[in-house]
């Protein structure tokens, strides 16, 4: 069988990854791993590791390496994704994260880095308005709400500004993304791993040039399913 693909979705925060990363998830058939979507559910479970994870969300701060690190390696661990490969969005964020991340997966490695490209004032004009469902976490924003008041379309549930989405918490996030997530583009640049797209448009113009770059470099034939 052929192994589906591995990707690792790189972007600023408001860069459309959470939307892009579903949408691909379906495309190529593989699972998609937010770690972000799994923190949020950590906080919502109230146990002790979701309310230290909170503080820092709240704050924009990152989690703390080693923390993350365990949860994606238990993650990984699980079958689907050592059969069916994963898109991974929201790690790796620090070059210590990636370098675990080959040491995970090694002697393989990931397939390819997607950078997704957005200018600073785009993303903060989308992080302002950006509305997510509290449920299933889908996206929406001010331009595009649900079809009916502020509930999902979805799955019913309410349809919110994201708790992180704060002036403060969006300038931290933003400030963490140029030190210590930029360094990664180098990193995968480097190792020959990065495709750059243009994440401007429309999202079903933008879902386009991501399965266009991806299969330019992988071939269609990682498609798995
Ligand atoms: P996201 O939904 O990807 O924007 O993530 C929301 C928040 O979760 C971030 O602002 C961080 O506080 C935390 N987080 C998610 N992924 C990571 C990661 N790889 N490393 C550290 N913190 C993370």
């Amino acid at each position: 069988m052929v192994p589906g693909a591995r990707l690792v979705i790189l972007g600023k925060q408001g860069a459309g990854k959470g939307t892009q990363c579903v949408r691909l998830a379906r495309h190529y058939v593989v699972p998609h791993i937010s770690t972000g979507d799994m923190f949020r559910a950590a906080v919502k479970s109230r146990s002790e590791f979701g309310r230290k994870a909170e503080e820092y969300m709240r704050a924009g701060e990152l989690i703390p390496d080693d923390v993350v690190v365990g949860v994606v390696r238990e993650r990984l661990g699980q079958d689907d994704t050592s059969h069916r490969g994963f898109i991974l969005d929201g790690y790796p964020r620090t070059v210590y994260q990636a370098v675990q991340l080959s040491v995970l997966l090694s002697p393989d490695d990931i397939d390819l880095a997607v950078d997704i490209e957005v200018p600073t004032e785009a993303v903060l004009r989308r992080l302002a308005s950006r509305r997510v469902c509290v449920d299933c976490g889908k996206n929406y924003s001010v331009d595009n709400p649900p079809r009916f008041d502020w509930t999902c379309d979805n799955c019913g549930g309410e349809v919110v500004q994201r708790e992180d989405d704060t002036e403060a918490a969006i300038m931290r996030r933003l400030q963490l993304y140029e030190q210590a997530t930029a360094p990664l583009i180098e990193w995968y640049l480097e190792k020959d791993r990065l495709v750059a797209v243009d994440g401007l448009g429309h999202p079903d113009h933008v879902t386009q040039r991501l399965i266009r770059a991806i299969d330019g470099r992988l071939g269609p034939a990682r498609r798995h399913g």
